[in-house]
């Protein structure tokens, strides 16, 4: 397929150049000069502007960081949805509020363009294998016809539901992320201020039902004080309030979510922001004034 593919951070090069080896053609745009010439030597043709790349595409694909952006692109300042063709589907796979998709598709449905919600989970390690997961929200049959464009960039694709069930998805697993390291810290910290040592502690654990994906990635790195990211407190920020804004609209309770959002502004405060989301781990430290070691 000939695809435009907007933003080419940490994620977007590698998930672009995937779809390059994949066999699509394609018209990228980054502020970022030095991105967007790595992936145009991967095989992509450079564009100018991100109304460029729209020219005879089959999807217009963006990877940027919030709402406002994806926003700004499609809609208020740039206008790609104006200047893409009417036969092309617009797929965002930034993790955005779920608010803001189910407008922007609101918008696109107007100009008669379908829309699908992608948001991934995975990381830069996983962009770059091409082993990301996709939870999409859409139609069906769009679902259907873009399917193995985004198989070319994950090793799972699920369809939760209607556009915006992406997001709602890709929330559920931010906060259940946050929650599990906040708690993580927690437990570490008061384990070896009762006198225990957190290397014990995780191995002995690490096999049962408080066992995770999240313990085995996080707890090492605790122990390491090793706090680059990965994956930054900053963007963590930014999927949390999202969560917020999205529970806020439904009145959903979530207290587990603003406790540990609370935490993390504090972190940012105190210039941590740019620490990976185990840094969370400091917050305990600051209080306790106690470091935690091996
Ligand atoms: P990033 O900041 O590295 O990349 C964003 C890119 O968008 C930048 O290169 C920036 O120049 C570009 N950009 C911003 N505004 C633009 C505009 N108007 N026109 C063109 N380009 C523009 O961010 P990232 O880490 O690649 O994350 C992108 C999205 O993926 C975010 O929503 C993030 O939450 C999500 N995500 C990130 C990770 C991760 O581990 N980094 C994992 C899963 C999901």
């Amino acid at each position: 397929m000939k695809i435009a593919f907007i933003g080419l951070g940490i994620m977007g090069k590698p998930m672009a150049i995937n779809l390059l080896k994949a066999g699509h053609e394609l018209r990228v745009f980054d502020f970022n000069k030095a991105a967007v010439e790595e992936v145009k030597a991967a095989g992509a043709v450079a564009c100018e502007s991100s109304v460029a790349t729209v020219e005879g595409v089959d999807a217009v694909i963006t990877m940027l960081p919030n709402s406002p952006h994806v926003k700004s692109v499609m809609l208020e300042n740039d206008k790609v949805a104006e200047h893409m063709p009417k036969t092309a589907t617009f797929i965002d796979c930034s993790s955005i509020s779920p608010i803001a998709s189910r407008e922007i598709a609101a918008e696109l449905e107007k100009l008669g363009i379908d829309m699908l919600d992608a948001p991934v989970s995975g990381g830069q390690p996983k962009a770059v294998d091409g082993t990301l997961a996709f939870m999409v929200g859409g139609k069906q049959e769009v679902f259907d016809k873009f399917k193995d464009v985004l198989a070319a960039m994950g090793s799972s694709v699920v369809l939760c539901g209607n556009v915006g069930a992406g997001n709602v998805t890709k929330l559920c697993n931010q906060t259940i992320v946050a929650v599990n390291i906040a708690v993580l810290a927690e437990a570490l910290q008061m384990g070896q201020m009762c006198g225990v040592e957190p290397q014990k502690i995780f191995e002995a654990i690490k096999g049962g039902l408080a066992g995770s994906t999240v313990m085995n990635a996080k707890a090492p790195m605790m122990m390491d004080q090793n706090f680059q990211p990965g994956f930054r407190i900053d963007l963590h920020i930014k999927d949390l309030n999202n969560v917020v804004d999205a529970a806020k609209a439904v009145d959903a309770p979530i207290p587990l979510t603003q406790s540990v959002l609370e935490m993390m502004k504090i972190l940012h405060k105190d210039g941590d922001g740019v620490c990976d989301h185990s840094a969370l781990l400091k917050y305990y430290q600051k209080l306790t004034g106690e470091v935690l070691h091996h």
